[in-house]
């Protein structure tokens, strides 16, 4: 393993440009040493909310110029900000977690390479990646995809669309509409594994695991406070012919055949074209 340890003093300038420094999702003890430092060191700190950055530089005893930035900035502000970093270290922060997940950044990052500003990254908390080593769900591939979308139709439509895929989805959810998106897997993709990452890092973290069904009773009786991800576990390959069976059955008593398999398709990951022949097959008997 190659490390690199930076010799760093509190009192050395910090080379100009653009750090992007990733802060807890809760617990204040996960900011890295790194960031701190960087930190303590920089010219200033763009951020989305002051008044909540400036809460974790108070917890870190620093007080620095505490910048609004978000990527709805008109070009002129963001094009300063940009200007100002061939001579200023500013430090990029979000509310919590890592910046330009879920949060903004993105157009900074792409202004600043373009303007040849020196760009580096303090990687830290991520409740993407916090949710998913909790989970137990597989984790050699995953999707992270942000938030569902909050209509009806919209949500559905994500979820035909990426319900398919070998590998995990991660969403970010809210308490709010936890209930709803859990149907919505439930209509789409059938009885998946589910896992329901809660206040993560924080006194009441709890990671849930269940079908989609079972979730919404449980949520039901329990409505869910705070911040969560939730996460749908790869469609099992070892369904048994007979299953899959009793699925395309079930379908195709409230769509056409076609459909019946591709809605089966997207909840089971099986290949759509073999079960539409099962499908007609099915039919036939
Ligand atoms: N950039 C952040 C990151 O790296 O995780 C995410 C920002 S996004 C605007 C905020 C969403 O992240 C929340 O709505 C929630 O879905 C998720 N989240 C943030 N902190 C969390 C926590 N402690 N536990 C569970 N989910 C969290």
């Amino acid at each position: 393993m190659g490390v690199f340890v930076e010799r760093t003093s509190q009192t050395e300038p910090l080379p100009a440009g653009l750090y992007i420094v990733a802060t807890p999702i809760g617990n204040l003890g996960d900011i890295t040493m790194r960031a701190a430092d960087i930190l303590a060191r920089c010219d200033g700190v763009a951020c989305e909310d002051t008044r909540v950055t400036g809460k974790l530089m108070k917890h870190l005893g620093l007080s620095k110029p505490l910048w609004r930035y978000d990527d709805h900035a008109g070009e002129k502000d963001r094009a300063r900000l940009v200007a100002s970093m061939h001579d200023r270290a500013v430090a990029l922060v979000s509310d919590a977690g890592t910046p330009l997940v879920s949060d903004p950044g993105y157009r900074l990052v792409n202004d600043c390479r373009e303007a040849g500003i020196a760009v580096t990254t303090l990687p830290g908390a991520c409740a993407a990646v916090a949710g998913l080593t909790l989970s137990g769900l597989p984790n050699d591939r995953f999707l992270f995809a942000g938030f569902l979308p909050s209509k009806y139709k919209a949500r559905k439509d994500v979820l035909e669309e990426l319900g398919g895929i070998d590998a995990t989805l991660v969403f970010y959810e809210t308490g709010p509409r936890l209930l709803k998106s859990l149907a919505a897997i439930s209509e789409v993709l059938g009885a998946r594994d589910i896992a329901v990452g809660r206040e993560l890092t924080k006194l009441h973290e709890e990671c849930r695991r269940g079908l989609p069904d079972g979730l919404v009773a449980y949520y039901e009786t329990h409505p869910p406070k705070g911040e969560i991800v939730l996460m749908i576990g790869p469609a099992d390959p070892d369904m048994v012919q007979h299953d899959v069976d009793a699925l395309l059955r079930n379908a195709m008593g409230q769509m056409k055949a076609s459909q019946a398999a591709a809605s089966v398709a997207r909840m089971t990951g099986s290949d759509r074209k073999a079960l539409y022949a099962r499908a007609l097959e099915l039919k036939n008997q």
